[in-house]
C-alpha cells in the first residue's frame, strides 16, 4: 500500500505513527529483530514501518532482506530508505526493482552522507571512493533520486523526502545549518514529486513548530497539504541520547537536559523521564494542530519498550481489527511490563 493512501483513508481525527528499523549485521540479530517486529506489529499496529539504507549501498542486501520480512512476512506497509550519492545507477535500479518485486510501494528518497574526509586519506579506499564519485555525477542531491524514480516508475512509488527542523548540518557548508538555507531546495525537492516529508529527530518542540509553520505558510503553496511527519527518538539511555543529539545536531532544551541529568546514573529512570519527554512533545504538537491525521515517526534503534510506552501513553495505537486472531493473543503486556 502507499503511505499517502493509508493516511487519506484514516478518519479525520485519527492520528498515526510509523517505526524505523535498521538491518542487523548478523543472522542472529535478524532472528531477534523478527520476533520483536512480530510483537510490535501486532501490539502497536504502526501505520507503516521504514527500513534504513546504508550510505553508498553498504547494507543493500540486508536492507532488502529486512524490507522483505516487514512487507512480505509480516504484511506491514513498508517504506524503504534509499540513498543516491556514491551509488551506481545499477545499484539504484536493482534496489528499486527488488523493492517493486517485494510489493513495496514506498521509498524515502535521500542523498545519503558523502564519505567523510578521513576516508579519502586511506590510500586504496580514497581511489575507490573518487572513482565511484566520477562515475556517478548523475546523483548528487536527493532531488536527483526523486526525479529519477518519477521518470522510471511514474506514480508507482509513494516518495518521501527528508527535512531538518533545526537545519541540515553538512560538512560541505557547516556555516549554513539553518532551515532557511535548506528551504529553497526543499521546495524544489517537493515539487519534483515528493508525497510526504519526514523530519530529522528533534527535542526542541518550538523549533519544530516554527519549522512546520514556515513550510505550511510558504508562498509556493507546495507544503499546504503534504503530510509532514515529525521524527522523534525515544530516549534509550543517557549516553545514546548525548551521542545521537551530537550526530544529528538536534538541540536539547536546558530544562529537558536538567531533568535527565538528575537521573543520569539510573538507566530505568532515564527511560521513564524519556517517555515523559517524548509524550509531552507529541501532546504539544497535537495541541497546536487540530487538523487531524497527524503522524509521528519514531527512530526506534530497533528497540521496543520505550516506543511502546510512548505510543500507549499518547493513545496512538489504533484499535485492532477483530478478524485477526493472533492479535488477541499478543497485547501490549508482552512488550511493556
Ligand atoms: P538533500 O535534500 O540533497 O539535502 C542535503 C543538503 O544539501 C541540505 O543542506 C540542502 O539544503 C543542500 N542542498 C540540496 N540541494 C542543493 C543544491 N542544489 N545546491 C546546494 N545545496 C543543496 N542516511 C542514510 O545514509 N541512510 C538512511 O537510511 C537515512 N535515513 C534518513 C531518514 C530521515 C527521516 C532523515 C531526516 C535522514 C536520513 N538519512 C539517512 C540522512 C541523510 O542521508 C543525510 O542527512 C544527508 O546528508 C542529506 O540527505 P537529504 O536527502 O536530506 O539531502
Amino acid at each position: 500500500d502507499k503511505i499517502t493512501d493509508k493516511i487519506n483513508a484514516l478518519s479525520k481525527d485519527a492520528d498515526y505513527f510509523s517505526l524505523e528499523f535498521f538491518p542487523p549485521k548478523t543472522q542472529m540479530g535478524f532472528a531477534n529483530l523478527q520476533n520483536r517486529l512480530e510483537r510490535m506489529a501486532t501490539a502497536l499496529r504502526p501505520l507503516f514501518v521504514t527500513v534504513t539504507w546504508g550510505a553508498g549501498g553498504s547494507t543493500a542486501s540486508k536492507s532488502l532482506e529486512l524490507a522483505e520480512i516487514c512487507q512480505r512476512q509480516l504484511n506491514l506497509t513498508t517504506c524503504l530508505h534509499l540513498t543516491c550519492t556514491n551509488m551506481s545507477r545499477k545499484l539504484i535500479d536493482e534496489a528499486l526493482e527488488q523493492a517493486k518485486a517485494l510489493g513495496i510501494r514506498n521509498i524515502l528518497a535521500l542523498r545519503g552522507d558523502p564519505p567523510r574526509s578521513e576516508e579519502y586519506r586511506e590510500g586504496g579506499q580514497a581511489e575507490k571512493v573518487e572513482a565511484d564519485n566520477d562515475s556517478n555525477k548523475e546523483f548528487v542531491w536527493a532531488i536527483d533520486l526523486v526525479r529519477y524514480i518519477r521518470k522510471q516508475y511514474g506514480d508507482y512509488f509513494c516518495i518521501g523526502v527528508a527535512a531538518y527542523p533545526e537545519g541540515h548540518s553538512d560538512q560541505s557548508h557547516p556555516e549554513h545549518q539553518d532551515p532557511n538555507f535548506d528551504l529553497p531546495y526543499l521546495v524544489e525537492k517537493t515539487k519534483a514529486g515528493a508525497d510526504f516529508i519526514m523530519t530529522q529527530l528533534f527535542f526542541d518542540v518550538h523549533a519544530y513548530e516554527h519549522f512546520e509553520e514556515m513550510l505550511r505558510n510558504h508562498s509556493s503553496g507546495v507544503f499546504k497539504t503534504i503530510p509532514i511527519i515529525p521524527g522523534l527518538m525515544p530516549i534509550q539511555s543517557y549516553q545514546i541520547l548525548r551521542r545521537t543529539t551530537k550526530l544529528s545536531h538536534a538541540s536539547l532544551p536546558p530544562d529537558m537536559l536538567a531533568r535527565l541529568d538528575k537521573v543520569k546514573g539510573d538507566d530505568e529512570a532515564v527511560k521513564s523521564v524519556g517517555v515523559d519527554i517524548i509524550s509531552e512533545i507529541i501532546e504539544a504538537i497535537r495541541r497546536r494542530d487540530s487538523t487531524g491525521r497527524r503522524g509521528f515517526h519514531f527512530y526506534t534503534l530497533n528497540l521496543e519498550k520505550a516506543v511502546a510506552h510512548v505510543v500507549e501513553r499518547c493513545q496512538l495505537i489504533p484499535p485492532s481489527t477483530p478478524d485477526k486472531d493472533v492479535e488477541e493473543a499478543i497485547t501490549l503486556d508482552d512488550i511493556a511490563p
